[in-house]
């Protein structure tokens, strides 16, 4: 299968919340289309605008694999209704009572998914689809799965939150790893030996080489902020094109 990267991941935090733009990606072969993951809905004109840019419409996707079930990747599932919806059962049963101590996941997410053709996959890894496997990934949230797709020359690995950012294949520990810190430890671990391309959960596609990580993506961002009534912007532009990410601010 083809995988578009429809949009990157952005690991950014403040001191306040953490951004929630996760990783969604479009897989493309076999005779189907299938979103992976939704978004949240603030990004929701760009999800649509990048599957326009591949001339294609909410409506053309036959199938969304829901990772897990925390708020900032479901917030779309609306745009899919028609589709078949894939999630860990796991996750939708966990979903009926989250814990109350639970941030990730809305108490009402499974009413996102009523009257939906939901199909549950087990707590085992299965091909979904031929080169398509499932990837039991769990401690970031209780059931979280991910996907191996097997691209000929290089496997992808389809990790969602369970790998966060780049960082934590580099420092071998996962940064956010709220449900079990155990699980999700093993988790990574999995993940990084499950092959050569990874797509993290918040942050840009990578493969490892000689121990370094190579981005496939760079990022281009400019941020606003109209903190004075009568004064001008904050503006804040930054890129990662040049070695490392450099920024400037402007007052
Ligand atoms: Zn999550």
């Amino acid at each position: 299968m083809k995988i578009d990267l429809l949009v990157p991941g952005l690991p950014a935090k403040t001191d306040h919340f953490l951004f929630g733009i996760c990783s969604l990606l479009l897989l493309r072969g076999e005779g189907r289309t299938v979103l992976f993951d939704t978004g949240p809905f603030r990004v929701r004109p760009i999800l649509i605008e990048a599957l326009n840019a591949l001339g294609l419409t909410p409506a053309d996707v036959d199938t969304v694999f829901m990772t897990h079930l925390h708020w900032d990747h479901v917030e779309n599932l609306d745009l899919f209704a028609h589709a078949e919806i894939m999630t860990p059962k796991l996750e939708f049963d966990y979903a009926a009572a989250p814990l109350a101590n639970d941030w990730g996941t809305p108490p009402y997410v499974r009413e996102i998914l009523q009257g939906m053709r939901v199909t549950l996959l087990p707590d085992e890894e299965q091909e979904i689809f031929p080169g398509v496997r499932t990837l039991l990934l769990p401690g970031h949230s209780v059931g979280l799965q991910g996907l191996v797709v097997d691209m000929g020359a290089e496997r992808a690995v389809l990790a969602s939150d369970a790998l966060w950012s780049a960082r934590d294949a580099v420092r071998g520990v996962p940064d956010v790893a709220f449900f079990n810190p155990g699980q999700a430890q093993a988790s990574l671990d999995r993940a990084l030996a499950a092959g050569d391309l990874f797509y993290p959960g918040h942050d840009r596609p990578f493969r490892i080489q000689n121990g370094a990580v190579t981005y496939t993506e760079q990022y281009h961002y400019h941020m606003s902020f109209p903190f004075q009534p009568h004064g001008q912007n904050l503006d804040v532009a930054f890129s990662t094109q040049h070695s490392g990410p450099c920024m400037e601010a402007r007052r």
